[in-house]
């Protein structure tokens, strides 16, 4: 499960940021995930659970007594994920067009419907980039 290193990161440069910043308590977190970016969304919402939210098994008062300032800095944070559609150019004519409308799924997708090329290019749908957050 990559999803947990992307997370491990995502948490590391919120931690930095937040430092910066002078923020102590992340609210919200907003990330962008290509639909082609290979990231499976639920296991990404797991893996932040993990490691930002509650832990499986661990109750509130545990929580409570846990001295570790940084998982503070996230606790409770809400991940919001924005998947992004995969968006096609035809590198011979330039036509632009989703998946859909080319025949099939990236990188399987049929030739050209405006001039019959078999050579896209992927504008967006591959991306993982953390956003922007939210926090006091
Ligand atoms: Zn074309």
């Amino acid at each position: 499960m990559h999803e947990l290193g992307l997370v491990t990161r995502v948490v590391e440069t919120l931690r930095a940021s937040a430092a910066e910043q002078g923020v102590t308590q992340v609210r919200k977190v907003h990330l962008v995930v290509g639909k082609r970016s290979g990231v499976s969304v639920p296991a990404l919402r797991f893996a932040f659970e993990v490691l930002v939210g509650r832990g499986p098994g661990r109750s509130p008062q545990e929580d409570e007594q846990d001295t570790d300032v940084a998982d503070r800095l996230l606790h409770g944070a809400e991940l919001e994920v924005e998947e992004v559609p995969v968006r096609l150019s035809c590198g011979r004519c330039g036509l632009e067009a989703t998946e859909d409308e080319t025949g099939g799924e990236w990188p399987l997708v049929g030739s050209c419907p405006a001039c019959g090329a078999l050579d896209w290019r992927l504008l967006s749908g591959a991306e993982f980039v953390l956003d922007y957050y939210e926090g006091d």
